[in-house]
């Protein structure tokens, strides 16, 4: 016990404010984003642990395993290498009954939609387990919570910056079903010319790219940031940022317009509205 206290009482000592909740509040905890059960056998890549208070490294453990579970279903070669999975959908069941009545597609749903989207359960694979969730409106506002958590912690390690409460972020997402529908994730070909950084990702020199990658991009003068990320195979996620409360919000209302565009693909984490 004593050598875990130690080291995090010296990993506060030098990040002594929770990045999650604006930087206001003194950090407690260490807290890991992404979250530990998103890998295999729980083998996290180094760098990725954050001052968190209390509050805010709690508060999202039900999100992080519906965020795991989502990888996991989307990887089928090796998104459950550890075999993991069948007991974090009996967890999802048990804590989140309800939800879990809607998340996973019924068999006879689940053969369809895979036939539709010519997904193959691998051999021991039920269609249920290879197939695609359905998003509903709670698995929808998990995603929200762990991106807005990813985007902080990545600006964090890129650049010691920590997002103020009032700074805004937009996400828009992408699981397995959005690449077989369209044939790729336009938002990511989009950016694609965008300069950023890619960081090896790993953990005593086995690179865990595969499991998480992401690309990090930030103006000159630090205010826009864009943030690339994919999980797996088949869930990612773009993430925009801006440390100038609404011109983000005006910047995105602005190009919608002039393309014309009758929709705006990207949700408001934080930030100002309207
Ligand atoms: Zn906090």
């Amino acid at each position: 016990m004593g050598e875990r206290k130690s080291k995090v009482q010296r990993f506060i000592k030098a990040h002594p404010k929770c990045i999650f909740c604006g930087g206001a509040t003194d950090a407690t905890t260490i807290e890991h984003c992404p979250p530990r059960a998103l890998f295999q056998s729980r083998i996290a890549p180094e760098g990725f642990e954050f001052p968190s208070c209390a509050k805010c490294n709690n508060y999202s453990s039900d999100e992080d395993l519906i965020v795991a579970v989502i990888v996991r279903m989307g990887s089928p070669k090796f998104g459950d290498s550890d075999g993991k999975l069948k007991g974090m959908m009996m967890n999802l069941n048990r804590q989140r009954p309800d939800f879990y009545k809607t998340f996973l597609p019924s068999a006879i749903e689940a053969r369809a939609n895979n036939r539709q989207l010519g997904i193959e359960p691998e051999s021991g694979q039920t269609h249920q387990e290879a197939g695609v969730l359905n998003v509903n409106d709670e698995t929808r506002l998990a995603i929200r919570v762990f991106a807005k958590k990813l985007a902080k912690g990545i600006l964090y390690k890129e650049t010691n910056l920590i997002l103020k409460n009032d700074d805004c972020l937009v996400l828009n997402w992408f699981t397995n079903a959005n690449v077989i529908r369209d044939g790729g994730y336009k938002v990511f070909e989009l950016l694609n010319h965008i300069n950023g950084k890619s960081p090896k990702v790993s953990r005593a020199n086995v690179v865990l790219n595969n499991q998480f990658e992401y690309k990090f991009s930030i103006s000159d003068d630090q205010n826009l940031i864009l943030i690339q990320a994919k999980f797996g195979e088949s869930f990612g996620l773009v993430i925009l940022g801006s440390r100038m409360p609404k011109y983000l919000e005006n910047l995105l209302a602005k190009i919608f317009k002039d393309l014309g565009a009758d929709y705006q693909p990207f949700e408001i984490l934080q930030g100002e509205q309207g």
